[in-house]
């Protein structure tokens, strides 16, 4: 049993084809090299007295010959087949009828995938429908690393557990074969189509201790996968979920198979807020109502919020009352990183809240819900309307749960809340107040045009309650 590395170890230049080997090719004729007439080895003309004198060495034609063979084998290894013409070169990130927040998507994607093919370090895992383009970045981070001489093992997972189940039977006495291991210990191992497979168990399993294995050694793997995180396996499933080493890639580019891969779609508000954008941001400049330290506050507000959208660091709090403008702030920023192509989630926390109460109940053995993995795992996240809910403790957990995630995974989130800030969960409160991941904006500011302190929130989620 040996692995591609100590294969490719075992390559030596005597290994090489020699000039004067068997194959019709290889027959010293009009090809045969001029510096060792074929033979592979040269003696270098050396002083009588240096300590190498008289011995031979490789070639130049022998060491060519034996770095094309490297290459023959490693991309034997690879399995990339025809993939080998899905380089970054011949990605295409826009066209295909795309829209222009799709095109900055797969700009975005595109840049992450470039990235971990310089430096491949933990797991990037790219989601998406088919056709994404998801398995085309893959195979480029396969190729990438292949023509720099690493090896690399490019496996289709059906593929993979087709070949598992054929190969191996729980009963059989052969442990693993060199193809298994190779896989388990590629130096980067890309598996292309992650999913619901159907399978027996037994070959499911054996993909789990690959990635289990891989998991535990961090080693650099890069997954493709169209279907939901809630459908695969709970154990696989953990282990994507680890922020210190999975980073998620969300394509956008809608699936053509017509699937909606989009759990989100029912929370997500920020098609409402549309209009709220910097441009249309009223700074108040000339109210009269306002006192000089109030405008200064606003002007100071929105120019953080201009930066903030620019390049989102951490957290950002906007706290004011009601009418002060904060949902406007938060809606702005989020309006720009949806123009930037990225995936960017609004939700409104008393609807979150009400869904939450809806689906789950604290009895229930349903621990894991679609809509709430997309809203905690979003790679930009607003949250409206914080503070006020009245909800339960176990919703309030589940709303504590998705903030802390973040906090950990240090994801750019936009809070507001017309809650003095010390009134919020104690929880909430330490890491809203820890200075180097979150930015708090007090909004100095009365209601906008006169709207009463403290009314009801104009917010459309009272309008859009779920019907269930
Ligand atoms: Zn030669």
């Amino acid at each position: 049993m040996r692995r591609i590395d100590e294969i490719l170890k075992g390559m030596t230049p005597d290994a090489a084809p020699k000039g004067t080997g068997g194959t019709p090719s290889e027959r010293p004729g009009e090809d045969t090299c001029p510096i060792c007439g074929g033979t592979g080895l040269v003696v270098p003309d050396l002083p009588v007295d240096h300590p190498e004198f008289g011995h031979a060495v490789p070639c130049q034609c022998a060491l060519r010959k034996m770095e094309a063979r490297r290459q023959e084998l490693l991309r034997k290894w690879s399995d990339l087949g025809a993939l080998s013409r899905m380089t970054f070169d011949t990605f295409v990130q826009g066209g295909r009828g795309h829209t222009p927040a799709q095109q900055r998507n797969l700009q975005m994607a595109y840049e992450r995938a470039r990235a971990f093919a310089e430096h491949p370090q933990g797991w990037l895992v790219f989601r998406g429908g088919f056709g994404s383009g998801k398995t085309h970045l893959a195979a480029a981070i396969a190729n990438y690393r292949l023509a720099l001489g690493e090896a690399v093992v490019f496996a289709v997972v059906p593929d993979l557990l087709d070949y598992l189940r054929a190969s191996f039977s729980p009963t059989s006495d052969t442990p693993f074969d060199e193809r298994f291991q190779t896989i388990l210990d590629a130096p980067l191992l890309v598996l292309d189509d992650l999913g619901t497979q159907s399978s027996t168990p037994w070959a499911q399993e054996k993909l789990f201790q690959v990635l289990n294995h891989r998991y535990n050694r961090r080693q650099p793997t890069v997954i493709t996968m169209n279907c939901e995180l809630d459908e695969i396996d709970l154990r696989l499933r953990s282990r994507l979920l680890d922020v210190d080493m999975v980073e998620h890639v969300v394509l956008q580019v809608p699936d053509y198979r017509g699937a909606v891969p989009n759990g989100v779609a029912e929370l997500d508000t920020l098609a409402l807020y549309r209009d709220m954008t910097f441009d249309r941001f009223d700074l108040r400049q000339g109210e009269p109502g306002l006192t000089a330290e109030q405008r200064e506050n606003l002007r100071d507000a929105f120019g953080f919020a201009k930066k903030y959208a620019q390049s989102p660091d951490g957290w950002l709090v906007f706290q004011g009352v009601y009418g002060c403008g904060k949902t406007h702030l938060a809606a702005a920023i989020a309006n720009y990183r949806h123009a930037q192509g990225e995936p960017v989630v609004f939700v409104v926390v008393p609807d979150l809240l009400d869904h939450l109460r809806a689906t789950f109940s604290p009895l229930s053995p349903v621990s894991y819900d679609r809509r709430l993995e997309e809203v905690k795992m979003a790679q930009f996240l607003v949250l409206d309307d914080l503070g006020t809910e009245s909800a339960t403790p176990w919703a309030r957990e589940k709303l504590y749960q998705i903030c802390n995630y973040r906090y950990l995974a240090r994801l750019p989130t936009v809070f507001t809340t017309s809650q003095e800030i010390d009134k919020l969960d104690p929880r909430l409160r330490i890491r809203m107040l820890d200075a180097t991941r979150c930015t708090i904006i007090n909004i100095l500011a009365p209601a906008y045009r006169g709207q009463a302190r403290n009314a009801p929130p104009q917010t459309p989620y009272a309008s859009r309650r779920r019907t269930r």
